[in-house]
């Protein structure tokens, strides 16, 4: 029989390609997900477990029907505009969630943990190569609240010996290369999904949030990292945690940055038509260039992020957003 990994946001983008890469990798996903922004249609290789994660008791039920070896904890709130209107909702979701998964694990001794954490944990840091020893110095209340999540596993993690890795996220794109599944937000907030909603026409044009930033081109820089490679390393990070390798904290980005205009000039390329463009104001909380290094992931984990190019990342995004979507 194979064995189980709760995966919390399974129905989510990115814990849904998580799942599949687990099914391939040999484990049974088991999704656990509220569904206030995943989709049922998105759980495809395994049980859904509709479930609040503000629940203890509905997590309990869920550790001991499931006896996973690991959880993977995807689900949160994850939008940096967002968190700045309501930073309360932030903190005390993100945390509580977390809180109360941590504890159920530790008492179901279930003691493998893999936590998605972000790249907006560590704030604006004049353009330096991020590494996994930055100081941490978030500037929104997303980045302030997985920071907290972040210390509370490793809190956690050392009092009742809850293994765990730590992956901070740059900026995921793309979609699954055989097109079962893909991004869908509603509403929809993320760069490349609006911006290729703009090319097919469906929203009159994409606002690039600020044109004044100290980059190279005034915009945005952002490291962009394909889902499927994101999904590999979890199942790379997971065989860490099995194999009794330790704690880890791992930044799961390309080395790459690439500005808002320059991934625009990229989205020309893969679909030949132009992008209707406006320029905007900045977006509260958005720092002006997050780039990863990613030695210590290939390094130690034999991560080999091979679909991040920009042209791969936009043009499995191109070709999901043309399949009719999720129902629902
Ligand atoms: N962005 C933009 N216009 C949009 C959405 C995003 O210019 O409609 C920029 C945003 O300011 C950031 C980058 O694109 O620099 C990526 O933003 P996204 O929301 O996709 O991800 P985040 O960086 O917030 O995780």
């Amino acid at each position: 029989m194979a064995e189980r990994v709760l995966v919390t946001g399974g129905a989510g983008y990115i814990g849904s390609h998580a799942c599949k890469a687990l099914a391939r990798a040999g484990y049974l996903p088991v999704a656990f997900d509220n569904l206030s922004t995943g989709w049922d249609a998105a759980v495809k290789w395994g049980p859904l477990v509709r479930g609040d994660l503000m629940d203890r008791a509905t997590i309990d039920a869920a550790l001991s029907e499931h006896r996973p070896v690991a959880v993977m904890h995807f689900a949160a709130l994850s939008l940096v505009a967002d968190s700045m209107r309501d930073p309360a909702r932030y903190w005390r979701i993100n945390v509580g969630s977390a809180l109360n998964l941590f504890q159920a694990c530790a008492a179901a001794a279930v003691r493998n943990i893999v936590l998605s954490s972000t790249c907006a944990t560590y704030g604006d840091q004049d353009g330096v190569l991020l590494t996994e020893e930055t100081p941490q110095r978030p500037i929104n209340a997303y980045g302030g609240s997985k920071l907290a999540v972040e210390r509370l596993l490793a809190d956690m993690g050392a009092a009742h010996g809850l293994a765990h890795v730590i992956f901070r996220y740059f900026n995921v794109a793309g979609a699954d290369p055989e097109g079962e599944i893909g991004e869908q937000h509603t509403p929809e907030t993320h760069l490349v999904p609006l911006m290729l909603e703009a090319v097919a026409g469906k929203r009159p044009a994409l606002t690039v949030f600020g044109t004044d930033y100290p980059t190279r081109d005034g915009t945005c820089v952002r490291d962009y990292v394909h889902v499927a490679d994101l999904a590999e390393a979890h199942v790379l990070g997971l065989r860490h945690l099995l194999e009794g390798r330790g704690n880890g904290v791992f930044c799961l980005g390309t080395g790459h940055g690439f500005s808002v205009r320059e991934v625009i000039d990229a989205s020309r390329a893969v679909t030949n038509r132009e992008v209707p463009v406006v320029m905007g104001a900045r977006r509260p909380g958005d720092a002006a260039a997050l780039v990863s290094s990613s030695r210590r992931a290939i390094e130690e984990l034999g991560w080999e992020p091979k679909r991040s190019t920009l042209r791969q990342m936009i043009g499995d995004a191109w070709a999901w957003s043309q399949k009719p979507g999720y129902p629902g």
